[in-house]
């Protein structure tokens, strides 16, 4: 089972790709997570760097090269959910090209609706746990006492508004990309994130979807 998350930063596709990949036992592969581990052990260059924390996007060549590599390593043999690529149609390019060569393709792209304002009411409260990557709220997931606590770069306020801004500018292009074929299925992304999944799963596990 191939699998891509796709919406604006906020909607919760790192929430949903750890309970989908738990319930179908596929390994996440979010670019996101792989940068900022690049980053956390220095080996992310520079200007990378300081294009990730301002919220601007990374190349394609950059993230195309991290994708082929990781999905060619076993644990990905029997399928894998992207979230967070691609990101781009030269990167959904790239993609189809790569799964193709190994006579793999997307079973279904799921994209997370969320109006704005929430979004940015996700983003600004959002905190993640550095030992165990788990994603919290302030208020509607609070984390445990004793949380190593993470407040992102980009979380913050100007950084958030840019990436909301770059969303519409890049990757809302990738929807009628895959509209065309026939792979795009919209999932309402407000509710329980229990609710949210129960809406992934309806959809994926219907036939000529993916999930048969
Ligand atoms: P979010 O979960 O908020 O949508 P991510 O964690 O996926 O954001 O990505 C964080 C940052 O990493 C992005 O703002 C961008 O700078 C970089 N990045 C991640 N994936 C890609 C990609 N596919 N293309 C270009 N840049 C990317
Ligand atoms: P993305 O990977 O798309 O940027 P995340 O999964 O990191 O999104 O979620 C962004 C923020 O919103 C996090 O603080 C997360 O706890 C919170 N969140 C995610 N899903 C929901 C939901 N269904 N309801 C309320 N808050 C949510």
């Amino acid at each position: 089972m191939i699998l891509v998350l796709v919406g604006p930063p906020g909607a919760g596709k790192g929430t949903q790709a750890k309970l989908l990949c738990a319930r179908f036992n596929i390994p996440q592969i979010s670019t996101g997570d792989m940068l900022r581990e690049a980053k956390r052990a220095g080996t992310l260059e520079k200007r990378y760097l300081d294009i990730m924390d301002s919220g601007g996007l990374l190349p394609d060549e950059a993230v195309i090269s991290l994708i082929d590599r990781r999905t060619a390593e076993p644990d990905c043999a029997s399928g894998f959910l992207l979230d967070g690529f691609p990101r781009t149609v030269p990167q959904a390019e790239a993609l189809d090209q790569l799964l193709a060569r190994g006579g793999k393709r997307i079973d279904a792209v799921l994209q997370l609706d969320v109006p704005r304002p929430l979004l940015e009411e996700r983003l600004i409260h959002r905190r993640t746990d550095k030992r165990s990557g788990q994603i919290y709220h302030l208020v509607y997931n609070p984390p445990p006492p004793g949380a190593e606590l993470e407040h992102r770069a980009d979380d913050r306020p100007e950084a958030v508004a840019r990436r909301l801004d770059a969303y519409e500018a890049m990757t809302a292009a990738l929807l009628p990309f895959y509209e065309e074929k026939k792979l795009l299925h919209r999932v309402d992304g407000v509710g329980k994130p229990e609710e949210v999944t129960q809406r992934v799963l309806s959809v994926v596990s219907r036939p000529g979807s993916g999930g048969e």
